[in-house]
């Protein structure tokens, strides 16, 4: 699948995720995903809002997930506490397919707000002027600034966990 076809569908997707998965709500900012998350949600919370904005469930609270089940609403139950894990174990839930995370097509980490890009590039040091400005992406919600490689580039392997968990069409077949 191509970057557009990808984009489509992580903007088509819409997550909801519960108050205990803080990390991974944030990893499916980063790699694109409508991810509403509140530490303190209550379990009537996470339901109505899942149900009102079509937003998948993301829980490991296996008594939600069968609770969001009984009202016809799309739920993801996580056992892993490994991140990497539970992405692979969501992307494969939904027949998402996979690209790189990046700035263009990113969310927020702390806000869920879209990321613009600066007109601003920040150059880095005298050395490295002409080859390396920096590209600066700011949240246009929350306004926290991201610059295009230190944020991407701590996920590289995180994303790559993912890539050949999905390549790989004989695992969990
Ligand atoms: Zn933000």
């Amino acid at each position: 699948m191509g970057l557009l076809a990808w984009v489509k569908c992580s903007k088509e997707t819409r997550f909801q995720v519960d108050g205990m998965l803080g990390s991974l709500a944030r990893k499916l900012r980063i790699f694109g995903f409508d991810t509403a998350y509140q530490s303190d949600s209550s379990d009537n919370e996470l339901l109505k809002t899942s149900k009102r904005d079509r937003r998948v469930l993301v829980t490991s609270d296996r008594e939600l997930y069968e609770r969001a089940r009984k009202h016809e609403i799309e739920s993801i139950l996580i056992t892993s506490t490994i991140d990497e894990a539970s992405m692979l174990f969501i992307f494969k839930s939904l027949n998402l397919e996979y690209t790189e995370p990046t700035p263009f097509f990113s969310r927020c980490s702390r806000c869920n707000g879209l990321l613009e890009r600066d007109g601003h590039e920040q150059m880095t040091g005298a050395s490295e002027r002409t080859r390396n400005p920096k590209i600066i992406f700011r949240c246009v919600n929350c306004q926290k600034t991201y610059w295009e490689g230190s944020h991407w580039r701590k996920l590289r392997k995180t994303a790559e966990i993912i890539r050949l968990g999905l390549n790989d069409k004989t695992a969990n077949r």
